[in-house]
C-alpha cells in the first residue's frame, strides 16, 4: 500500500476534471449527519442528490449488505437470483407494472426505456414511428441517448451529432404538446417534477393530456422517476398522485440509498418488445444490489414513512418561508415531499452556488438545481430536530450573504 496522503489536492492530480468537488472530504455518515476528514459535522439536506433516502449507515441496510455480502454478490444474467425476483415482485405489486428490467443507474434505466419505446413502436407500427417528444430543462442522464432526450443543451454540446427524432417542448405547455404529437410519435418522456431543471412541478392537466395524446396516437408515456421515485414525493412513485398510469417508468437514485441500482418498469404488453437478446447489462439485477433495494422499499413503502415525508415538507416549507420573511432571499419555496427548491429572488439570481458554499462552510449540505435554485433532498427519515437545526444553519448562511 502506498502512503500518499488523501487530500482534496490529490483529486486535481489524479481525477478527471469533469467534477469540481467541495474543498472537504466526507469520511462517514449516520442518519442525516456527515463528518469530514477533520471531524467537522454537517447536517445533510443534500442526500447525495436525492439518493440516500433512508439516511447514512441505516442499520437495516448495513445488516442486509453484510448478510448478502457473505452469500452471493454476482452471477450475471445467465442465471436469475432470489433478491432480484423478490424485488421485482415487490415493485410490480406496488405499481402499475407487470415487468421489471434492472440496471445500475438512472441513465441506464432511461437508455433501456427509450430503446424499448422505439423498439415497441417499430415492432407494432413500423420503422417510421420513432419520434420522441421530450421537454426543455429535462434531465434524463448522461449517456448519448439520454442527453439527446434531455432538454439541457449544455449536456449534449460538443459530443458530435445528438440522436435524431427528438423534439423538445416547453414543460407544462399543453398547446405545444397537442401541436407536436403525431402518428410518428413513439413516446412522450417526462419527469413528474423536473428536478435538475429547477424543481418545477408538472401540471395535473398536462400529464393527463399527455396520457390522452399517447393513447390517441399509439405512443408510450415514459415517466422518469429517477429522482421523484422511491417515496421522495410522499407516495412510492409520484405518478400515484395523478390519475394516469405510465407505460414505462424508470427509478434509481433513492432506490438503492447509494448502492448503484435502477429499474425500468413496464406493462406485459410493452415488455414483449424486449425479447431475449435485445438488451442487457452485466451487473443489472445482481443479488447484492437487489437485496439492498428490497430493504429500502421495505423501509420506505409504509404509510408512516410516506406520511412523514409530507409532514416534513410542511416543516421545511414553514421554516424556509419564515427565514425568507426575516431575510428575504428567495421568491418562492416550492416542490413536493422531500424535494424542495428555494428559487432565488431578483437580487440573488444566478448565485445559488454561493449559498451552497456558505451553508457548507457553516456545516449544512444543500444542493442547487441550476444557478437560481437552492435544492434540498434529505433522507425521508430525517428527524425533525435535524430539519430545525439545519434550517438554523441555513438562516445563518443566508445572513452571511444577505447582510455582507
Ligand atoms: C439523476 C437523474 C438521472 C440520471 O441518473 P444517473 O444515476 O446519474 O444516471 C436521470 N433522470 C433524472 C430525472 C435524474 O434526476
Amino acid at each position: 500500500m502506498s502512503h500518499t496522503p488523501v487530500t482534496r489536492a490529490l483529486f486535481d492530480e489524479v481525477m478527471m476534471p469533469n467534477y469540481a468537488p467541495a474543498p472537504v472530504i466526507p469520511v462517514r455518515g449516520k442518519g442525516s449527519r456527515i463528518w469530514d476528514q477533520n471531524e467537522k459535522e454537517y447536517i445533510d439536506f443534500a442526500g447525495g442528490i436525492a439518493v440516500t433516502s433512508v439516511g447514512h449507515s441505516h442499520p437495516k441496510l448495513v445488516a442486509t449488505l453484510k448478510e448478502q455480502g457473505e452469500k452471493l454478490w454476482h452471477i450475471a444474467n445467465v442465471m436469475t437470483n432470489e433478491p432480484a425476483l423478490r424485488l421485482a415482485k415487490k415493485l410490480t405489486d406496488a405499481t402499475f407494472a407487470d415487468k421489471v428490467y434492472f440496471a445500475n443507474s438512472g441513465g441506464e434505466a432511461n437508455e433501456a426505456a427509450f430503446k424499448l419505446a422505439r423498439r415497441y413502436a417499430v415492432d407494432n407500427f413500423g420503422e417510421q414511428k420513432n419520434e420522441i417528444i421530450a421537454f426543455e430543462q429535462a434531465f434524463h442522464g448522461r449517456t448519448l441517448f439520454t442527453v439527446s432526450v434531455g432538454g439541457q443543451p449544455k449536456y449534449s454540446a460538443g459530443f458530435g451529432p445528438a440522436l435524431e427524432g427528438i423534439t423538445h417542448l416547453p414543460y407544462n405547455d399543453i398547446a405545444a404538446l397537442e401541436a407536436a404529437v403525431s402518428d410518428k410519435t413513439c413516446a412522450i418522456v417526462m419527469e413528474p417534477l423536473q428536478g435538475e431543471g429547477g424543481i418545477i412541478k408538472s401540471d395535473p392537466a398536462f400529464i393527463q393530456r399527455a396520457r390522452e395524446l399517447c393513447d390517441e396516437h399509439d405512443a408510450l408515456l415514459v415517466i422518469d422517476e429517477v429522482q421523484t421515485g422511491a417515496g421522495r414525493l410522499g407516495t412510492l412513485y409520484a405518478y400515484q398522485q395523478t390519475n394516469i398510469l405510465p407505460d414505462i417508468l424508470t427509478t434509481a437514485k433513492g432506490l438503492g440509498n447509494g448502492f448503484p441500482v435502477a429499474a425500468m418498469l413496464t406493462t406485459e404488453r410493452v415488455s414483449k418488445s424486449l425479447g431475449v437478446g435485445t438488451h442487457g447489462s452485466t451487473y443489472g439485477g445482481n443479488p447484492l444490489a437487489c437485496s439492498i433495494a428490497e430493504a429500502v422499499i421495505d423501509i420506505v413503502n409504509t404509510p408512516e414513512v410516506l406520511a412523514g415525508v409530507n409532514a416534513k415538507f410542511e416543516r421545511f416549507k414553514a421554516g424556509l418561508d419564515a427565514i425568507n420573511a426575516r431575510v428575504p432571499f428567495c421568491e418562492e419555496v416550492r416542490g413536493k415531499g422531500l424535494l424542495i427548491g428555494c428559487a432565488l429572488n431578483e437580487t440573488y439570481k444566478g448565485q445559488a452556488g454561493k449559498f451552497l458554499g456558505a451553508a457548507q462552510a457553516r456545516g449544512l449540505l444543500v444542493l442547487i438545481a441550476g444557478p437560481n435554485v437552492i435544492r434540498m433532498a434529505p433522507s425521508l427519515l430525517i428527524p425533525d430536530a435535524d430539519i430545525d437545526a439545519g434550517l438554523a444553519i441555513l438562516e445563518a448562511a443566508v445572513r452571511d450573504i444577505v447582510e455582507a
